[in-house]
């Protein structure tokens, strides 16, 4: 099972439910959704129940892109729980974006939100990725098993979590990694989550940092890779879609 999910961040207003539509009109006649891939819509917070009331009994999901690290209630203003994006019909959430990590989000943060969003069975798409200088300085799995062990425990339900890697580098650049280093790093990862979680595990990891129609096709060969976080490419239906396409041409 593949993922294409789409991080809208602070785009999209009521009518941007157009965009959605069309992508799930394309999913719902593509024979391959359900069984070979899911597609998901990340939109800002103010459009999750618009979308999620839409598209009721449809095939394209949605997700929030952020949430707050306590459960329901309480006296933070402008934060939004895991329990609430829950009733607005966010059936994912994604917990660490690097943009958040840069305004302030650490592990500690990171765990409870992770916590809170599993209590509400909410699926956390966790990210986690290495920025330029650590890249270069050859530290990248060091940081990316810092990121999920100071994170993740053994105790959290792995059936809710999904891994997007999402090098900072590599984020709205243009730039993708060499598919072989690639390659080497989903697997350093999924090694990595077996030994927190004590076990074999099915958790997926994604790929995430300038996915688009053009170069979607090469991380086909990446069988251990099962799917992609979409940022700037996820806005317009017909980048969306041909993403999924050219994935399987
Ligand atoms: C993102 O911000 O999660 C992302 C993957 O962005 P882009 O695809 O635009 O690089």
């Amino acid at each position: 099972m593949r993922y294409f999910v789409g991080n809208w961040k602070m785009f999209g207003v009521p009518k941007s439910i157009n965009i959605v539509n069309k992508i799930n009109a394309f999913v719902n006649l593509d024979k391959k959704y359900n069984k070979k891939y899911k597609a998901i819509i990340t939109p800002p917070f103010t459009l999750l129940e618009t979308f999620s009331k839409a598209l009721k009994n449809k095939r394209v999901l949605i997700g929030a892109q952020n949430c707050f690290y306590k459960e329901k209630f309480s006296s933070d203003t402008g934060a939004i729980s895991p329990y609430m994006i829950k009733k607005l019909g966010a059936k994912y959430v994604i917990i660490g974006h690097s943009d958040n990590r840069a305004e302030g989000d650490n592990d500690s943060i990171l765990k409870k939100k992770v916590t809170f969003a599993l209590k509400n069975k909410i699926n956390v798409i966790f990210c986690i990725g290495e920025n330029k200088t650590q890249k270069n300085k050859k530290f990248t799995n060091k940081v990316l098993k810092k990121q999920l062990s100071n994170v993740l425990e053994k105790k959290f339900n792995k059936g809710n979590i999904i891994i997007a890697y999402e090098p900072i580098w590599s984020i709205g650049t243009g730039k993708i990694p060499k598919i072989s280093e690639l390659s080497k790093t989903i697997f350093f990862i999924k090694k990595s989550l077996k030994k927190i979680f004590k076990r074999n595990n099915s958790i997926k990891v994604l790929y995430g940092g300038s996915v688009d129609s053009t170069n979607i096709q090469q991380f086909n060969s990446i069988k251990i890779l099962d799917g992609f976080l979409i940022g700037g490419a996820s806005k317009t239906s017909k980048k969306f879609i041909d993403i999924i396409k050219n994935y399987y041409r």
